[in-house]
């Protein structure tokens, strides 16, 4: 087992699950480990979220998210579009369900990034998916790449720490834990684990 994983069991690669949602508290590291491991391998498709928070400098349309107003999120909802949405920190959060369903359908790995509460409602209604948890070496360094970012006002940080004790309490729920000291090592990890390789 890699120095950075905790509880990986050995599968073999026909029987692993297709389906991989990586979790983890805000201002770990998930985008950024992620966009490691696309940069190397532009192949992995991960599902584009709806929100309805505001885009941060850089953000794109359709590349991060699809950026949505409250209305629009209501409809997305309404409809049975989102395969499953979440509220956090004060805003909505959503996984377009058909776009996920065509590629499962291919045949193709699918990697969600999305909070705790969504990895909850994935693994209640698809039990093979596997559940990734991204944990910071320390709640310190948690604290220092969170507020580092620069990207949240005060409040929204308290906010954001406040998810990010509940989520840690909840680690023993997924199925293996990567710890995001380096964000090369947990990039090959984690590309191994949505079996792509
Ligand atoms: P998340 O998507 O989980 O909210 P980000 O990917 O935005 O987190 O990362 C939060 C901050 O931490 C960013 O400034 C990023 O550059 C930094 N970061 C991510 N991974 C590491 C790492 N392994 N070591 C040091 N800093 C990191
Ligand atoms: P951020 O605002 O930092 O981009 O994301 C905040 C949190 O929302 C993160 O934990 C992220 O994984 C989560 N998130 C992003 N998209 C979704 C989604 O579609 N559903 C759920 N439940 N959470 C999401």
């Amino acid at each position: 087992m890699a120095a950075t994983s905790r509880g990986a069991s050995p599968v073999p690669p026909e029987s692993r699950p297709r389906l991989t949602v990586l979790s983890g508290p805000s201002g770990v590291g998930k985008s950024t480990v992620v966009a490691h491991m696309r940069n190397e391998h532009p192949e992995v498709w991960l599902s584009v979220s709806a929100t309805t928070r505001k885009p941060r400098p850089g953000e794109k349309h359709g590349v991060q998210y699809f950026f949505v107003t409250d209305e629009e999120m209501d409809k997305l909802i309404a409809n049975g579009e989102l395969l499953e949405w979440a509220e956090f920190a004060g805003n909505r959060y959503g996984t377009p369900r058909a776009a996920v369903l065509e590629r499962l359908e291919a045949g193709e790995p699918v990697l969600l990034e999305i909070d705790l509460q969504g990895a909850r409602l994935v693994r209640e209604s698809m039990p093979e998916a596997q559940l990734v948890f991204l944990a910071p070496p320390s709640w310190d360094e948690l604290v220092r790449r969170l507020t580092g970012r620069g990207t949240e006002a005060p409040e929204v940080i308290e906010r954001r720490l406040a998810a990010a004790r509940v989520e840690l309490a909840a680690e023993s729920e997924f199925d293996t834990t990567l710890v995001n000291t380096s964000v090369k090592d947990v990039a090959r990890e984690l590309l191994a684990l949505v079996n792509v390789v």
